[in-house]
């Protein structure tokens, strides 16, 4: 430390204003490299390589009129959020890194951390409606953030009307209007259309274009579309560039990818994340400082550990597709359905790593290959470094009524697999070996 520092003139570990995108010889650098050092400058923290975790409720303001204009950001006086740190339920150094780092994944001007997926998910809706409102959403969406929506925003008189993920332009343009009728009836606005795609566990896609463009034709665009972007992103769908205007993430995912860590994120423009920080510095759920720290460890490797998640997926769904206990397979590399491959080819990268795999037979055969796996581990969750196997009919989609789960193709048949950055060939002994004990 130094030992007499002007009280006017300390240096704070805030990075004042927002850090530039680097660039290298007029080249933007690209974010495999920008993970690195974005956001965080070591003289500010003793030459720490990397950042500290900041384990403290309230920062010391510069002076009090800096007080009052972190305040006015604060309360929404001025967009933007706080231009200096404030208190921990606001922002902290770790997290506005990761926000910063976070951005720059989906070519966004600004992202927001949350404590979980469903919080950012759940914070995100909350900010947007208002009574009398309707949320159109894609099916099938994640079971609690369906359940959200159909559960706890009809409290306050917030309804919805869904369609398949895989709808036309036609199919979107009905539910659209009939959406717009529904929220005149109840004296409010269609608030938002909330996708998610692929869709957990089929992998159905979202047309996005086709979404942005029924909505560009029917309502205001102040109706923000929003888009659970977790199974693909960041890596291999980038959906705001395909016409979304917010993308949500559960970090717990691909982006934490160690599966040691639960956390969320939302990215878009400035006039979409304004409001929901602002409801976020009310409620709460930002990410704490450790799980941001965290993400920062996992960012710098998010790409290379996708990358090899989905060159094992390929060679393990290679081995599955033909082999005489398997009925069929979910994944996004081997579509049987145009209009599917036609958004894949407009919207995805590459194909992911998780993927449903249908058993000829039900329950009782899922059971005894799950129960046989020696490698791959049983349990919900995806997108860590290890393999995870589990059966949604009975897990994460038991409370999603039977009549709803045949309709969305959760039969008791299938079995969702992620695959991680094992070898491939041990994860096909694996599941050659589960699969002869059937
Ligand atoms: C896991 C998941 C969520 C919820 O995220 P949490 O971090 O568990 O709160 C939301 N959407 C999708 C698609 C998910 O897989």
């Amino acid at each position: 430390m130094t030992d007499a520092v002007d009280a006017t003139d300390k240096p704070t570990p805030r990075r004042n204003p927002k850090p530039k995108i680097g660039t290298l010889n007029g080249r933007k650098m690209k974010p495999s490299t920008l993970m690195m050092g974005h956001g965080y400058d070591p003289s500010l923290s003793e030459g720490s390589l990397k950042a500290p975790i900041f384990l403290t409720s309230t920062f010391a303001f510069e002076n009090a009129a800096a007080g009052k204009r972190h305040f006015e950001g604060i309360t929404g006086q001025r967009p933007g959020g706080a231009d200096g740190l404030v208190y921990s339920r606001f922002n902290g150094p770790n997290q506005e890194i990761l926000e910063d780092r976070l951005a720059i994944w989906d070519g966004a001007e600004d992202a927001l951390s949350f404590s979980s997926g469903m919080t950012a998910i759940c914070v995100l809706m909350l900010a947007c409606c208002n009574a009398g409102d309707v949320i159109v959403h894609s099916g099938p969406l994640y079971a609690a953030s369906e359940g959200f929506v159909a559960k706890v925003l009809s409290k306050f008189n917030v309804t919805y009307l869904d369609f398949p993920a895989g709808a036309t332009r036609e199919e979107l343009d009905t539910v659209l209007s009939k959406a717009k009728k529904q929220a005149s009836d109840n004296g409010g606005k269609v608030a938002m259309i909330y996708l998610e795609s692929p869709g957990n566990p089929t992998n159905a896609l979202v047309d996005i274009e086709a979404v942005k463009d029924a909505r560009n034709a029917a309502l205001d665009p102040e109706c923000p579309i929003a888009i659970d972007n977790t199974f693909l992103g960041p890596l291999w769908q980038r959906p705001l560039d395909h016409g979304a205007d917010i993308v949500c993430y559960s970090l717990t995912k691909y982006v934490g990818g160690h599966s040691d860590l639960v956390a969320g994120s939302i990215a878009g423009d400035k006039k979409w994340m304004d409001p929901v920080r602002s409801l976020r510095n009310t409620m709460g759920g930002i990410t704490d400082p450790h799980t941001a720290w965290m993400l920062l460890r996992s960012l710098e490797t998010v790409e290379l550990r996708m990358q090899r998640a989905g060159e094992n997926a390929a060679k393990v769904c290679a081995f599955l597709k033909s082999h005489p206990k398997v009925d069929g397979l979910g994944y996004l590399g081997m579509i049987e359905d145009a209009r599917q491959q036609d958004i894949y080819d407009r919207h995805c990268l590459g194909a992911g790593s998780t993927f449903s795999v249908f058993l000829k037979g039900g329950e009782e055969e899922c059971f005894r290959f799950l129960d046989n796996l020696k490698i791959a581990k049983l349990a919900v969750s995806l997108g860590g470094t290890e393999t995870l196997a589990s059966h949604p009919a009975s897990m994460t989609h038991l409370s999603v009524a039977h009549g709803r789960r045949q309709e969305l193709g959760i039969t008791d048949a299938l079995v969702r697999i992620s695959i991680g950055i094992e070898d491939a060939d041990d994860l096909i002994a694996d599941f050659e070996q589960a699969l002869e004990a059937v």
